[in-house]
């Protein structure tokens, strides 16, 4: 029995994978540092929960999209260096420097950023990213040499300490794949630029997960992992197994209904599916309301010892598996593993059966799931996570 046996619908979260997960990839990226990226909620598992097992697994640095993200880890008491890279100009600059988190610039954001340390009297601390390829975020080459220009000066005037110089890549999933070789080689005119200008940073970064596990010479000083962390594999063709990643997220619920049904019995909105045998349907109470994508067909789910695929629509609040079997011995109230833990079964699977990728598929589970934290020394369940409306349900 764990604590969360009683919940209808649960993500479990293992925050002693995530942590080993961090020491398997900074072993494998030493001396390079590790900055572990817990941007949109720690691609679901909570951002908090994620950035403390980080810590404890050696974790550097944690990294942010949002300024807000950031400053709810301050909240939460995560004290490791932060930096967060996406602003508009409404972000609150000034507050990040309160908070001592850094700030990744693409150009825009200068200015602004030199203004609050005149006012404030202290430099802020920055890293400033190149675009090589990615057609994002990032200052393009054309501007660089200008950004650096401006950067040397507003350092000498002591407004701003360059902490980092980096870039992301485009397509380090597909390792055989040309552009990152030129993106790696319009980073290295990058920080030779900087250097020329008078800008030397200490921690020049650049590899994503993929990067990190298959190009040893896109390390650096430090790489930027996110789904790796997680457990996740960014390739399509190598499982986390293989990685030696654990996934840290099982989505869990309890069949709500089984029925027996003549063939021609249609399933869903639109009737998009109809059993062309005599068979029997269970009902899983997770929908898109859950995250559990609509677009999805023929997904997986573990029940007892068995592997099941949806069939019909996936609604907001449930869908419909086949249970092949008239005569099904699966009843109400069983056990349902949509991916994770013992099931054989993980978010890439159902990225496949989403025309999405494992990426999507955890990050995007929803708020009316409670997250249950297991033990980090044991297989103990203790924190009943905060998710809105979630944590109060009765029991199945
Ligand atoms: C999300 C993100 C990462 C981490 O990417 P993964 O593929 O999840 O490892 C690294 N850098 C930046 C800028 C990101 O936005």
């Amino acid at each position: 029995m764990t604590s969360a046996d009683h919940l209808e619908r649960v993500a479990l979260i293992d925050p002693a994978a995530i942590r080993r997960n961090v020491e398997t990839i900074a072993g494998y990226v030493r001396p390079a540092k590790v900055m572990v990226a817990v941007k949109a909620d720690g691609y679901g598992h909570g951002a908090v929960t994620a950035a403390r097992a980080a810590v404890q697994g050696g974790a550097d640095w944690i990294g942010v999209a949002h300024l807000a993200e950031a400053f709810a880890l301050r909240d939460a008491g995560i004290e490791a260096p932060l930096l967060a890279w996406l602003h508009t100009p409404a972000s609150d600059f000034a507050e990040a420097v309160r908070r001592g988190v850094d700030i990744g610039i693409s150009g825009w954001e200068l200015e602004p950023v030199a203004e609050v340390a005149e006012r404030m009297q202290t430099p802020v601390h920055v890293h400033f990213k190149i675009d090589t390829g990615l057609g994002r975020n990032g200052c393009t080459a054309a501007e660089w040499p200008g950004l650096m220009a401006r950067a040397a000066q507003l350092q000498e005037r002591g407004l701003i300490s360059v902490v980092g110089i980096f870039t992301h890549f485009a397509v380090a999933d597909e390792p055989d794949r040309r552009e990152t070789d030129e993106q790696l080689e319009v980073f290295r005119w990058a920080l030779q630029a900087a250097e020329e200008a008078g800008v030397r940073p200490a921690l020049r970064h650049a590899a994503n997960t993929p990067a990190a596990l298959s190009r040893p010479d896109a390390h650096f000083d430090m790489v930027r992992v996110g789904v790796g962390v997680y457990g996740q594999s960014p390739f399509a063709d190598r499982t986390p197994a293989e990685l030696g990643l654990q996934p840290a997220m099982e989505l869990r619920t309890r069949v709500a209904g089984v029925k027996t049904v003549p063939a021609g019995q249609g399933i869903s909105y639109g009737l998009t599916h109809r059993v062309d045998r005599p068979t029997a349907l269970g009902l899983i109470p997770m929908g898109y309301g859950d995250g559990v994508p609509r677009i999805a067909v023929d997904a997986p789910v573990r029940i007892g010892g068995r592997v099941y695929r949806s069939v019909g629509r996936v609604a907001m609040d449930q869908f419909v598996v086949d249970l092949e079997d008239p005569e099904t011995a699966v009843q109400p109230g069983d056990e349902v593993v949509l991916f994770g833990g013992d099931s054989g079964l993980s978010a890439a699977d159902w990225g496949a059966a989403a025309q999405t990728i494992n990426y999507e598929i955890i990050t995007r589970i929803g708020a009316r799931v409670p997250r249950v934290v297991l033990d980090p020394d044991a297989d103990v369940d203790t924190d009943v996570a905060a998710a809105p409306g979630g944590t109060a349900e009765a029991g199945a």
